[in-house]
């Protein structure tokens, strides 16, 4: 018998009441009990993005929604700066340049975060920049960037920062409404713990001045359709009325808890999983590393691909590997969403196992030792 463990970025594992509720059948999705559920998933993202702003949901991977905030919030001709600090960073500019918008990107080693005193001289140099596309969690590194600061800069400017928090949202704080950041876009495969399928996009004033401008074409994420329809808890077009079912059962378990303590679950295991990889004697490949998940350099004698390919194979654990250059180099291991302390120490003792496995000499253990101990402390 084989049980499976999930610990990648996205998708992650998905409550047993989500799962129960998508079981029932479908209903119609103009039904008044469909309006009361898309009324009342859109309240509570609302404390999910900490914001007052109305938040809009389209029917696609968060990819559609980081589309949709191009396509909506730019005209032609605009310039935008993009922090390119990994894949998805690499993604805002790939999309902004498919719509003909003039990017200057701002690279990024990966691994790093930008610091905002660079983004700060780029503003200046660039002060007719329409807006700033940044990543909260880049999750291809695990790196954390410094929204707040970014916020701090853009907030007096007529630049809008749009902020891509698809892995992040839950996990790592975003404070949309007290650090001023005009757009924040997510999905719900992740810290939402629902499957892939839903996005959403949450704007404030100046964002939704800006979508009236825009000038690029749009159809299917055509922001304004979406936020009229769902004021009226209706949508232009069929939605995946089934992941609603288990994303709100997915959010009533967040308002619960309340998102600050949410964030605090996801801030205490990643300190736990950090603890515990410096304890096998293994350096972290993020260099300010983010609480959605943790990345682990390996050494040189080790082949990543290999290693994951026989932990799910053999042991049933699915841990994500590097992308791009990074393939083979790093492994990543989530602590995202629906899980606690306990998949912490199921992800680290099957580390350690899958190493001791491939005769990789550690001391066994430690890293198990070292959440215990983080958990007790932070228990105490
Ligand atoms: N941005 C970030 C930070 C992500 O982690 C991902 C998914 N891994 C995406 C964008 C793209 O989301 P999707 O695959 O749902 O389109």
């Amino acid at each position: 018998m084989k049980k499976s463990h999930l610990f990648t970025p996205g998708p992650t594992p998905i409550p047993p009441d989500a799962l129960l509720a998508m079981a029932q059948p479908i209903d119609y999705h103009r039904s008044e009990d469909a309006v009361a559920l898309i009324k009342d998933v859109l309240e509570k993202l609302k404390h999910v993005f900490q914001t007052e702003n109305d938040v809009i949901f389209l029917t696609s991977s968060g990819t559609g929604a980081m589309e949709g905030a191009v396509a909506n919030l730019l005209c032609q001709g605009d310039k935008v700066l993009v922090i390119r600090s990994g894949k998805f960073g690499e993604r805002w500019a790939e999309i902004c340049k498919a719509y003909g918008v003039e990017v200057i990107p701002i690279d990024v080693t990966w691994g790093d975060s930008i610091a905002p005193e660079i983004v700060e001289k780029h503003l200046t140099l660039n002060p007719d920049v329409q807006a700033i596309f940044a990543t909260l969690c880049e999750t291809s590194t695990g790196a954390l960037h410094d929204i707040e600061a970014l916020a701090r800069l853009t907030q007096s400017t007529p630049t809008l920062l749009v902020v891509d928090a698809v892995s992040a949202l839950g996990a790592d704080d975003l404070q949309m409404d007290n650090w001023g950041v005009d757009v924040v876009v997510s999905c719900s495969q992740k810290g939402l713990m629902t499957p892939p399928g839903l996005a959403f996009a949450a704007l404030n004033q100046r964002a939704w001045e800006a979508v009236d401008r825009s000038d690029l074409p749009k159809y299917y994420f055509d922001f304004r359709k979406a936020h009229q329809r769902g004021l009226e808890g209706s949508v232009p077009y069929t939605p995946a009325l089934t992941l609603l079912t288990g994303l709100q059962c997915s959010l009533n378990l967040i308002c619960k808890e309340e998102i600050h303590n949410t964030i605090a679950r996801h801030n205490h295991m990643a300190i736990a999983t950090r603890t515990a990889v410096k304890a096998i004697g293994f350096p972290l490949f993020a260099t300010s590393p983010a609480n959605t998940l943790t990345s682990i350099r390996l050494p040189e004698e080790i082949d990543g691909k290999a290693f994951i390919k026989m932990m799910r194979e053999k042991q049933g654990i699915t841990y994500a590997g590097g992308q791009g250059d990074l393939s083979g180099k790093i492994i990543r291991i989530a602590h995202l969403g629906w899980m606690n302390e306990y998949d912490v120490i199921v992800a680290i003792s099957a580390f350690e196992r899958g190493l001791a496995e491939i005769g990789y000499d550690i001391p066994l253990g430690a890293g198990v030792a070292a959440v215990q101990e983080v958990f007790t402390k932070f228990a105490n």
